[in-house]
């Protein structure tokens, strides 16, 4: 590393902070960047800025968005079903799976009381306005199939129920322990086709 200039050092420094690049990595990407015309290094850092600039959540289900609003909740061809994930990414494969045709929620995360996620830092709250306020007939929970993932889904089966919603969880159809946000579409379908209830 100290071998090259200040501004490669730096390059490659910054480019480690992406997760999963270490010093081999970032170096390829620093020789790649270099070798290229300048246009691709200006297209990147601009599409960077503008994403960092320009996204931000869902004000209603916590999707990533362009405005307040994001495109899935401005649509009104959607049906009354909420489809309840951890984090933003995993809707993703559940749209790409073409199994669901409703809306979602964002938790935010799963509970996990001992790393001091409670349910009051979850967007809990704001999943239960919106069960009351939106004329919801179903809500799937497809929080993750992991211990946290599945205590969250059984904490939201309990707090919902008494409203008069059908309630129910994806199926095992999904690697036991597996995030949704890395099984393929196919896989996340069927566990939304086949979901039960809970
Ligand atoms: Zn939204």
């Amino acid at each position: 590393m100290r071998y090259f200039p200040g501004p490669m050092r730096e390059l490659i420094k910054s480019l480690c902070n992406f997760p999963g690049v270490g010093e081999k990595s970032a170096l390829r990407m620093a020789l790649f960047i270099l070798k290229r015309e300048e246009g691709l290094s200006e297209q990147i850092a601009h599409a960077i800025l503008k994403a960092k600039r320009e996204i931000c959540y869902c004000t209603r289900c916590g999707n990533f968005s362009e405005g307040e609003i994001c495109e899935i909740c401005k649509r009104d061809d959607r049906s009354s079903v909420i489809c309840v994930v951890e984090q933003p990414q995993e809707i993703l494969p559940v749209e790409k799976s073409g199994e669901f045709d409703g809306r979602y929620h964002v938790l935010g995360g799963a509970l996990s009381p001992i790393d001091g996620v409670m349910p009051e830092n979850l967007k809990i709250d704001a999943l239960v306005s919106r069960v009351k306020e939106e004329d919801v007939k179903e809500v799937i929970i497809a929080t993750n199939l992991n211990v946290e993932g599945e205590a969250t889904a059984s904490y939201l089966s309990a707090l919902l129920k008494p409203l008069g919603v059908r309630v129910t969880r994806i199926a095992y159809g999904m690697p036991i322990g597996s995030d949704l946000e890395y099984a393929d579409e196919l896989t996340v379908g069927k566990a939304i086709a086949y979901r039960r209830e809970i």
